[in-house]
């Protein structure tokens, strides 16, 4: 294709069928086609390839991309080949003679861009090889893998500085989705960046709507949500693996189309499991968060949590796997009090040392705090990430149906005099079985009965009382110490509500879920998707071709195109080509067998 037009809206329309750039996309990339430096930070689905590959066909001779994630590399070329693009990858999973293909159309000009790993552009004579070619541009994909902050350090990025020197003059890009301070910094730093504009973007993903509800009667809340989700491909995370088979195993008893994904399964079931879930529409996958990474299918509708996720970094990275492609997208979580005492016990019996526990136990309770907050669960997720978000969000579980509060200062002095008068030494139950006045065994046993506080809390029910006790929890004012098995102790504050210096205004828990969940959310709501009869038609037409030739579906057209086929049902090719998208080679490619689909069901 060499260079398709100096005009960078031309390619992006003719090349890949969108009709204008999104948000900060048009500036990063006349930036670089004049041959600017740039570090990108853009959330998930935010479509950081264009930034680099429309600059790539706008500026003369191959772009190279640098990319940790092989799997990811192989859908993104073919994704360009199928818009009529020259791109390939060199990495450890191609065959050679497919690397020596790929090498041979390097050396005579035929490429547009090419994707290594670091490992291989790092070869000996590879880059000395590169430096005799004409170079369009420099990515760096997953710039977060350069700091030894973030989860997915690799070494071999803290090479990829000499770049700079070795090709003076050639613009290079930095791009990631996970940037806070300090990582942002050594993206910068050793990556030699320094003159670099640097593109940020809120972190919102507008288009996610999220919702987290107290565990009670786990399997009926997934079945309800799945229910509202039928057709449509989506995760469900479990903590561990035996629950990802359970879990799996009850779903596909139940006929929805289920597989599970854990690191204990055998290699083959594990990776035929994760293609049937990126190559087939509709299913359900099941997994602990082993799965995930470099995994870019873009019509993941939800993410289910059924437990609670480590930190609200690894909550925000897991659930914004759902909707890249900026469709509607629902983030569901349940938990329970259950959850906070076994991830503390999965910290303390860690390897890491008391520093790090330190602080994964601080991450732990910042996300408890997300889970119990009154306010917009948007807004609390960005303010972590640095970010002040406006106002409530109108699409999350808190906005939708504000929590009613009130003052739970009588409720908070009852459970804090309990754990006094018992030496700190019980979990949850018991405490809550003698403020209800229940003279079980243990009660019994330790003589609790006797207390002045047995009994003063038979006002309230249990499931009450383990709502006051995870927010006083997730305020820090009662503190789970998990070296001894969950016992509740004093935290912050907690002497001064005691002693009745400082109120405590709690959530009232809303009635357990029935039946409602079932109802779709209503401000997400899409005019076409599956169920309308046309949709599905041109879904099924969708696989029928990415079967064909072996590719996931997505790489032949993405939701949103077939939602906008639906809606427009154009007659003929110039119809077509208003269709975001469809990009010329996609039109000669896919455009009869869909107006077909459409006629037919005119
Ligand atoms: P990221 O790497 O930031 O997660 P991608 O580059 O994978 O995002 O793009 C996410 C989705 O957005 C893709 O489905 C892509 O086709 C789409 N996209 C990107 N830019 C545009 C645009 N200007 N108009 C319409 N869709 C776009
Ligand atoms: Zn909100």
């Amino acid at each position: 294709m060499t260079v398709v037009a100096s005009d960078p809206a031309v390619v992006l329309k003719t090349v890949f069928g969108h009709a204008a750039f999104r948000g900060e996309q048009e500036d990063v990339v006349r930036h670089v086609v004049a041959g600017g430096d740039a570090v990108v930070l853009f959330p998930t689905g935010k479509g950081k390839s264009v930034c680099y590959q429309v600059p790539a066909l706008c500026r003369p001779g191959v772009a190279i991309v640098v990319s940790p994630l092989i799997a990811l590399m192989r859908d993104q070329v073919e994704a360009l080949k199928q818009a009529g693009v020259r791109a390939a990858a060199l990495n450890s999973a191609i065959a050679p003679e497919e690397i020596a293909r790929s090498r041979a159309d390097l050396l005579s000009g035929k490429l547009d861009l090419l994707y290594v790993t670091p490992e291989r552009l790092m070869m000996d004579g590879f880059l000395t090889m590169l430096e005799r070619l004409p170079v369009s541009l420099i990515a760096i994909d997953e710039a977060h893998c350069v700091s030894q902050w973030g989860h997915d350090f690799r070494p071999e990025y803290r090479k990829l500085g000499m770049l700079a020197e070795r090709f003076p003059g050639v613009p290079r890009l930095a791009l990631t989705a996970t940037a806070d301070a300090d990582t942002r910094r050594d993206i910068v730093d050793k990556l030699h960046l320094q003159t670099a504009r640097i593109f940020a973007t809120s972190f919102d993903r507008p288009n996610i709507s999220y919702a987290i509800a107290l565990r009670e009667g786990g399997r009926r809340q997934l079945r309800g949500f799945l229910d509202r989700h039928k057709g449509e491909s989506g995760i469900v995370y479990c903590l561990s693996r035996r629950k990802v088979d359970e879990t799996a195993a009850w779903l596909a008893m139940e006929g929805i189309r289920a597989l599970p994904y854990h690191a204990g399964l055998d290699r083959e079931t594990r990776d035929g499991n994760q293609d049937t879930f990126i190559r087939e529409d509709g299913v359900v996958l099941v997994a602990t968060v082993a799965f995930g990474m470099g995994i870019d299918k873009p019509d993941i509708r939800y993410v289910v949590h059924l437990d609670l996720p480590s930190s609200i970094e690894a909550y925000y990275q897991e659930t914004g796997r759902a909707g890249r492609d900026g469709g509607p997208a629902e983030a569901f979580m349940t938990y329970g009090m259950a959850d906070v005492v076994q991830r503390g016990r999965m910290i303390d019996e860690g390897a890491a040392d008391d520093t790090v526990k330190r602080v994964e136990r601080a991450k732990l309770n910042a996300l408890l705090g997300i889970c119990e907050t009154t306010g917009c669960r948007r807004q609390a997720l960005l303010a972590h990430f640095g970010e002040i978000y406006p106002g409530p969000c109108g699409n999350c579980d808190a906005c939708r149906s504000p929590a009613e509060t009130f003052d739970g200062s009588q409720a908070a002095q009852k459970i804090l005099s309990a754990i006094y008068r018992t030496g700190s030494r019980y979990g949850a139950g018991h405490i809550i079985d003698i403020l209800r006045g229940e003279r079980t065994e243990k009660v019994g046993n330790a003589g609790h009965d006797r207390l002045p506080t047995f009994g003063v809390g038979a006002d309230l029910d249990d499931r009450t009382w383990r709502s006051v006790l995870r927010q006083l929890v997730a305020s820090g004012i009662v503190v789970v110490d998990h070296t001894a098995f969950g016992a509740l102790t004093f935290g912050e504050g907690a002497r001064e509500v005691l002693r009745g210096q400082r109120k405590v205004e709690l959530r009232r828990e809303a009635a357990p879920e029935r039946g409602r969940s079932r109802r779709r959310m209503e401000a997400t709501a899409v005019p076409s998707g599956p169920g309308d009869e046309l949709f599905d038609a041109l879904r099924a037409e969708r696989l029928r071709l990415a079967r064909e030739q072996g590719v996931p579906p997505y790489v032949v057209f993405h939701d949103a195109t077939l939602r906008a086929l639906a809606a427009a049902k154009p007659r003929d090719i110039s119809g077509l080509a208003d269709i975001p998208g469809i990009g010329r080679s996609k039109l000669e490619r896919y455009g009869p067998a869909f107006l077909k689909v459409i006629a037919a069901a005119q």
